[in-house]
């Protein structure tokens, strides 16, 4: 079975990048009657903040990705530990007492040879006399796994393709500080296989991650998952801007963007399959497939979102709106308001117009043609059509057509120059308001 992760730090709210993360994550998992799980990457308990928890929980609700399981990190330091300390007998963990200084002076030392600076496991070297020394003066190590440096690291992305590593280009890297606390690497590692994930689907940031988690999956005897690292996504101005990478999701909402509409952007943003206007993002999940998704950064332009989100409103059936319609509007009213539509919020504002009052402009010249039109509209037949049993004959005792027939009407009746099919209107509008409307 098919088990996807997105794991969240919840320092900040969800954005519009790692949203798309997890969105990738959800389809695939949906697309493969799989599972979707949202683990908190918490192991950070300065900078995590338990607001942010729950506003990732309530925008995956919002958007209908709701996960099948939660986990959290910092409930899992008791398995993190004991990998550790296996880990550490079997000689994959060292422990390393350069300061940050050294680091970076050795860094420096290295680039200035022109050199990758790769960490030269200084304290993989030393005696364990030394290492007493060390612990004797008190300080207190961090730790760094050693990197198996016998072959090439080798994995298939599903977006990336064949991908190789040499170990040796790498340092080992960090996974514990000497006060205790972890970093990301080792304890994601640790949940990928305690989680049974099969399939990992995040940015490109993280493909040098990526190749080192490849050798702590094997050094705990797992087989590493699948792994689909995807291009970035950039602001329309080029890169992720502060405002785009910090804009909740919340503001989204607020502005009356559908759920359906940033799924429907953010699962193909980036790929080679288009953007399209769906109701549902079931057609998107069927389709899904990360071998059309492109190497380059993707565009994410807050424009085609409002544009992509008028033509989805435009379509949307009434049930999917009804409970957010003012009590009145049916799905009559609902289908002859939504093409006018940029939010489904606005469409209160539209009903207004049929249920009154409407505030029309002095008809001036055209009182007596409006007169007329009330006369006509008194003796119609209102079940079938009334727009055309009214215009026809108006048109015919008139002489008017086109505009001069058209507007005067849709003024008197609606209050307004533009606005949703007079025909769709008029019937909701119904006879009495109508005639009121026109009477002047
Ligand atoms: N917490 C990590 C991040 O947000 C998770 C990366 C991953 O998916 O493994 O970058």
């Amino acid at each position: 079975m098919v088990i996807t992760r997105f794991a969240p730090s919840p320092t900040g709210r969800l954005h519009v990048g790692n949203l798309r993360t997890a969105i990738h994550n959800w389809m695939l998992a949906r697309q493969q009657n799989g599972r979707f799980l949202l683990r908190i990457d918490d192991t950070d308990a300065e900078r995590s903040r338990e607001e942010y928890v729950d506003s990732i929980r309530e925008d995956l609700e919002w958007l209908g990705m709701t996960p099948d399981a939660e986990a959290r990190q910092s409930d899992r330091f008791d398995m993190y530990e004991a990998r550790f300390e296996a880990l550490r007998a079997a000689e994959r963990i060292y422990p390393a007492y350069e300061t940050p200084q050294e680091l970076d002076l050795k860094r420096k030392v290295l680039l200035g040879r022109g050199l990758p600076p790769v960490y030269d496991r200084a304290a993989l070297a030393l005696t364990d006399e030394a290492r007493a020394k060390l612990k004797a003066d008190g300080h207190r190590p961090h730790w760094r796994f050693r990197l198996d440096h016998s072959a090439a690291i080798e994995w298939d992305d599903m977006v990336r393709g064949p991908q190789r590593f040499d170990p040796e280009k790498i340092s080992d890297p960090v996974i514990r500080r000497a006060d205790g606390s972890w970093l990301y690497l080792l304890p994601s590692v640790i949940d990928d296989i305690d989680l049974g994930i099969t399939h990992v689907v995040r940015g490109e940031d993280h493909v040098t991650n990526t190749a080192v988690q490849v050798q702590m999956f094997a050094a705990m005897g797992a087989t590493p998952p699948r792994f689909a690292h995807e291009a970035l996504l950039t602001g329309a101005e080029g890169k992720l801007s502060k405002r785009l990478g910090s804009l909740g999701i919340a503001h989204f909402r607020e502005a009356g963007v559908e759920p359906v509409t940033l799924i429907a952007l953010l699962a193909r943003l980036g790929t080679s399959d288009p953007v399209e206007p769906v109701t549902s993002p079931e057609p998107l999940i069927e389709t899904l497939d990360f071998s059309r998704f492109g190497r380059a950064p993707a565009r994410f332009d807050e424009e085609d979102l409002t544009a992509l989100n008028a033509r989805i409103v435009h379509q949307l059936p009434y049930a999917a709106v009804a409970d957010r319609l003012p009590a009145t509007i049916g799905e009559a009213g609902w289908e002859a308001i939504r093409p006018n539509l940029a939010r489904v919020a606005d469409a209160a504002d539209w009903w207004r117009i049929v249920e009154g009052p409407v505030d029309a402009p002095d008809p001036g010249e055209d009182a007596d043609y409006l007169q007329q039109a009330a006369d006509i509209a008194a003796g119609i037949d209102w079940s079938d059509d009334p727009w055309h049993a009214l215009t026809t004959p108006l048109k015919e005792s008139t002489g008017r057509k086109g505009k001069a027939l058209f507007l005067p009407l849709r003024r008197a009746l609606t209050g307004m120059d533009r606005g949703p099919d007079m025909a769709a209107l008029l019937p909701l509008i119904g006879r009495d308001r109508a005639i009121e409307r026109l009477s002047v």
